[in-house]
């Protein structure tokens, strides 16, 4: 820090004089912090020091080493150079702020001429706040150019002086040892320099008798004489006071650094010379190219980011235009990424976004180009394809590419996407639109069930929408009683009497009216809702049966489906013996219908829980038996009472190949000592065949839909 006693005071005790408003205030209105968030600007002004000095008082000395800018809260400064004022900064301007990007000696000193209120900004605070702001970072190198300005005119100023006063040892000499930048003036027809200020010399490398020999286009890595006459012609025509222009110097060792030139042409001298002012920008370059790292990069995975996509997209769409092409977008979202993410922890979760970018990047085609467009979100651009179907391919191709694990700090970890596809020109012209097109048919890939790719079309939209409104009214579903239970009967072909029932969810939707359970179960197993709608629907079902046997209906079973989500629950068990118990039902009455894709999922839990059932007394039948992949197997180890042999087979019962499984289906149950019911039967034919192929039991249309509670309680009647 500079090196003079100041009063430091803390903010808090600054309220008196500045309210936090005011702070918040005088930052907003500076240029290089106005592009900060509301947020951001408040955490600053709480965060920097306020200072208070007296009028007279000295912030810094030219000279002194500086990390830090001040803004003015109050009161007014003068800006001096070698003990003259050469400029003001009143009530709300700002100071110091180049010594935040590199650190060093202050160009002026700074005195009080009133007494002030000052809020200082560190170097640390400062690129804590803009390293990922570039559009702040662009504002502060502009002031770069503005104080070379301001030395070139006080350097004229100094000239006109000397002449005035016609001193040897002038200001002028004081401003060229003294000042931050490098001065150096040199001939206007040989271009030979005349002097260079010890900063020049130093940057440069040279002693001055060394360098008074070197023509000035010899310190110049990318300019020569020509380019040099070139650039001062517009001063040697009297058409500009000065020209500005970046270039590269070249030190006595041979390395370079980038410059900043101010070169005037100054006249009063005879003979005339150009003097130039030149600003060391190579840190300023180097931020630069980490603002535009920034700004077209994700800096996690090197990857492209959003903006470059864009810009790349953009220019993709314009040789397709002139080329007749197509182009194709793939939005690309990693499937259960947050679930990955969270049985790891976060570091294993970004460096598997890192593993997946490389091998993104390894996959993209030459002329394509793939990017990061946030959290677990890629997008492709396929460049010059010329039929729809290679973006498909392309996709496929992806899909396979990604079918082995990837192996993070020894984990192996499986990745799928869901990848959504949209083309230039059948889907739109515009980036904007062919990207968010792909984003829509991505979620659609989603939703169809992962790992796959899905091509845009205009109803997409609608039904992702449809969706999301479906799952934002669940939520509320159960709490306002809007789901209701059907029961449909179930016939025992040997005595014609109805000895059960399936209960089937409804769902009561105060807009769309009865939304079946094929609509909202999948929806619910998502957000594992289905956990508590489970429990209701156990419950209910109970109930029900008890209800029914108390009436005296001779009903012995009852039928409730599960979820593969229910049954991965631990506290499945407890909740079905603790149903039975409050609802005063027997176990035996109890059927729990599981399907094949619960069997997939962890067979040794699966097991273990089917049999802890199966301990207490409760049945268990297998839904949907035959429409599932899983091995035959299984069923002599499962504690099972019942297969359920799908619709599918029974609606092909009357053609011989239809028969054929049904018989096999039958075959196997009775093999196995399990009851064979089958499901939707339509027709007479239907059930007779069935009945005489040795099934037990029947469910379907033809005895009837299922039906409400108050129906079913008279169909339930008047069979009995
Ligand atoms: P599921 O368990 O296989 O139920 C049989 C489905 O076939 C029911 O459809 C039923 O209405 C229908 N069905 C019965 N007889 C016939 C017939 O003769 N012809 C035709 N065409 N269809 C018939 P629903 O009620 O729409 O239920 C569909 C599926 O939703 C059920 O298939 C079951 O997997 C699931 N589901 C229903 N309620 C629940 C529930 O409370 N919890 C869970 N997890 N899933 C349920
Ligand atoms: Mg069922
Ligand atoms: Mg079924």
């Amino acid at each position: 820090m500079d090196s003079f006693p100041l009063f430091r005071i803390n903010l808090k005790t600054m309220k008196t004089t500045a309210s936090h408003t005011q702070k918040v205030d005088s930052l907003r209105s500076i240029e290089i912090f106005k592009f900060l968030d509301e947020t951001t600007l408040k955490k600053l002004a709480n965060d920097c020091e306020g200072i208070s000095l007296n009028s007279g008082e000295i912030l810094f000395e030219e000279g002194n080493h500086g990390e830090s800018m001040f803004v003015i809260l109050s009161g007014e400064l003068d800006v001096e150079k070698a003990n003259t004022v050469i400029a003001k900064r009143k009530t709300g301007e700002y100071f110091g702020e180049m010594t935040l990007i590199e650190s060093g000696p202050r160009s002026a000193t700074i005195k009080a001429v009133a007494e002030c209120y000052l809020l200082e900004i560190t170097k640390g605070q400062f690129h804590s706040h803009f390293e990922t702001n570039p559009e702040a970072l662009m504002a502060v190198l502009k002031t770069v150019s503005e104080r070379a300005k301001q030395d070139l005119d006080v350097l004229e100023k100094g000239m006109k002086d000397l002449e005035a006063q016609e001193r040897k040892t002038s200001r002028l000499q004081d401003i060229l040892n003294d000042t931050s930048n490098e001065i150096y003036t040199f001939d206007v027809s040989s271009f030979k320099f005349i002097h260079l200020n010890p900063r020049a010399l130093k940057n440069l490398g040279y002693e001055l008798k060394e360098a008074v020999e070197l023509n000035a286009h010899e310190i110049f890595e990318d300019l020569n004489q020509e380019k040099i006459e070139h650039l001062v012609e517009p001063l040697r025509a009297g058409e500009k006071e000065q020209v500005v222009f970046n270039a590269i110097q070249k030190r006595k060792n041979g390395s370079l650094y980038d410059v900043e030139v101010h070169l005037k042409l100054i006249t009063t001298e005879t003979p005339p010379i150009f003097v130039g002012i030149v600003q060391d920008i190579s840190e300023i370059r180097k931020i630069e190219g980490k603002v535009n790292r920034l700004t077209f990069y994700d800096p996690l995975t090197n990857l492209p980011n959003k903006k470059l996509l864009q810009e790349n997209l953009s220019s993709a769409l314009s040789r397709a235009k002139q080329g007749n092409l197509s182009v194709a977008v793939l939005f690309l979202g990693i499937d259960e990424f947050q679930a990955i993410n969270n049985s790891f922890d976060h570091y294993t979760g970004d460096l598997l976004i890192k593993s997946v970018a490389q091998l993104l990047n390894k996959w993209t085609p030459q002329t394509s180009m793939v990017g990061r467009y946030g959290g677990d979100e890629f997008v492709v651009i396929l460049s010059n394809i010329n039929f729809e179907t290679e973006a498909a391919a392309a996709a496929r191709n992806l899909l396979k590419f990604f079918e082995t694990p990837i192996n993070i700090e020894g984990h192996d970890i499986y990745i799928n996407f869901s990848i959504g596809i949209s083309y230039y020109p059948l889907d739109g012209y515009d980036p904007e639109t062919l990207i968010k097109q792909a984003d829509t048919a991505k979620h659609f890939a989603k939703l169809k069930g992962k790992n796959t790719y899905c091509h845009y079309n205009s109803d997409m939209q609608f039904e992702i929408k449809n969706k999301l409104f479906l799952d934002r009214d669940l939520r509320q579903a159960l709490e306002r009683e809007e789901f209701e239970l059907y029961y449909q009967p179930k016939l025992d072909l040997k005595s014609e009497t109805i000895t059960g029932a399936e209960a089937l969810i409804r769902w009561n939707h105060p807009q769309r009216g009865l939304v079946p359970p094929l609509d909202f179960i999948p929806l619910a197993e998502k957000s594992n809702l289905i956990v508590p709608i489970g429990e209701w629907v156990l419950r209910t079902a109970c109930r029900q049966l008890k209800t029914w046997q108390d009436m005296g209906i001779p009903i012995h079973n009852m039928a409730v489906n599960l979820s593969a989500q229910q049954f991965k629950q631990s506290e499945l068990i407890s909740i079905v013996a603790d149903t039975i118990i409050k609802e005063k039902i027997y176990p035996e009455c109890l059927e729990l219908e599981i399907t094949e894709t619960v069997l997939m999922e962890n067979m040794e839990a699966v097991v273990s829980k089917l049999k802890q059932l199966s301990s207490i007394g409760v049945k268990i039948a297998l839904d949907d038996f035959g429409t599932g992949y899983s091995s035959l197997g299984y069923l002599n180890t499962l504690p099972l009472n019942t297969l359920k042999i799908d619709r599918t087979f029974v609606k092909d019962i009357s053609l011989e190949e239809g028969a054929v499984i049904a018989n096999a289906v039958i075959s196997l149950a009775k093999a196995f000592n399990l009851k064979a019911i089958a499901e939707g039967i339509e027709t007479e034919e239907q059930k007779e065949v069935l009945r005489s192929l040795g099934c037990d039991m029947m469910q379907g249309y033809l005895l009837s839909k299922p039906l409400p509670e108050q129906d079913m309680t008279q169909l339930l009647f008047s069979h009995k």
